[in-house]
């Protein structure tokens, strides 16, 4: 519902910060507006796995309030049958022998201790999480076609400058991910970049994370179209070309964790640039209708139903004072 006398919105990134950011504030009654340089299935949220798992964003205290909001949103979409979201057991190899920082945040009986039998050689340790899964193609074209369904307009537009952003019109949301570097001369902003392969599908294969390693986690999840298995944390790597000798060695790794990989296929290759901060820039600028939301690094998935209700919460505690 569309409330009389509430200000516009422009959210401007249709990625799954901007996407998630727009059907919140839209779904609390704002008119909204998606500005863009990209449809969501060209942009690093495509590209990504992925599953709700808290990694490469800080900082830690918000992250975990974010993050846990997101796990219990996500649990619900995927209890009510949203299209590319499911709970799944995943097994998790962590990179230190004790339960990880996040355990507390999830449900009671959502995170177990593996049994040593079913750990890879060399492995001390391992969980089993019931974790969101995301589907991310599939779920961005319901996040889109949810903001569309709501009479959400979308243009797409290439923002040069700050300049740029339409204040004039009401409220905006910048969501550009690793595009606000250049757009905000934010030199924080960097790239991690990640490299996955894509095989052919096959039913029954497990969903793992092995952390063990924090610059080449090994994961292999199954998607509708794929199974996906990666990957890389690169940073200050620019290009989303994959190489080779990367693309090798994820193989390698993930199928010694799954043999059953060993039959697939390759059917291709991909590699994302993960927008990372030191921080998780979401604040409004003093004084003007601007917020800016990005930064997310490695967890976009695993936090933007948390922060998308702070920007409401911004935009609200802005309207009343
Ligand atoms: C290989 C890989 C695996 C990942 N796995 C996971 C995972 O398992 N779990 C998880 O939670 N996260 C994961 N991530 C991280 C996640 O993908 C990102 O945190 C998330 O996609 C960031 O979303 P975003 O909307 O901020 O940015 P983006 O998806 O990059 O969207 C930015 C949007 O802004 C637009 N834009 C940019 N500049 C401009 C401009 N100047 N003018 C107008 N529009 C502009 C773009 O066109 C785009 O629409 C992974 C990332 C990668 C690369």
């Amino acid at each position: 519902m569309r409330l009389q006398g509430n200000p516009r919105v422009t959210v401007v990134g249709a990625g799954v910060i901007g996407l998630t950011t727009a059907i919140v504030l839209q779904e609390a009654g704002y008119e909204v507006e998606i500005l863009t340089k990209a449809l969501p299935q060209q942009t690093t949220s495509a590209v990504a796995g992925a599953v709700w798992l808290p990694f490469l964003a800080r900082p830690v205290e918000k992250v975990a309030r974010w993050s846990a909001t997101t796990y219990f949103r996500l649990q619900a979409m995927a209890g009510a049958g949203v299209p590319g979201c499911a709970m799944v057991e995943l097994q998790l190899f962590p990179a230190e022998d004790r339960l990880p920082p996040w355990a507390g945040l999830l449900p009671a009986g959502a995170i177990e201790a593996l049994p040593a039998d079913r750990l890879p050689s060399n492995c001390r340790h391992g969980w089993q999480v019931q974790a969101p899964m995301i589907d991310t193609p599939v779920y961005l074209r319901y996040l889109f076609d949810r903001f569309r369904e709501n009479e959400g307009l979308v243009r797409l537009q290439t923002l040069e400058q700050e300049a740029d952003f339409p204040l004039e019109k009401g409220w905006v949301v910048n969501c550009t991910g690793l595009g606000a570097r250049a757009l905000c001369h934010d030199e924080e902003l960097y790239p991690i970049r990640g490299q996955l392969v894509k095989l052919v599908r096959r039913e029954g294969l497990p969903f793992l994370v092995d952390e063990r390693d924090l610059s080449a986690p090994t994961y292999v999840f199954s998607r509708q179209d794929a199974i996906i298995a990666g990957g890389t944390a690169e940073p200050n790597e620019w290009s989303t070309e994959t190489d080779r000798g990367t693309i090798d060695g994820i193989l390698e790794r993930a199928r010694r964790l799954v043999p059953a990989l060993d039959d697939l296929p390759v059917i291709g290759t991909l590699a994302g640039l993960r927008p990372a901060r030191s921080t998780v820039r979401l604040e409004r600028v003093p004084g003007t209708r601007l917020i800016h939301h990005y930064g997310h690094g490695g967890s976009g998935f695993t936090l933007a139903w948390g922060c998308a209700g702070e920007v409401l919460q911004l935009v609200r505690e802005a309207e009343v004072s």
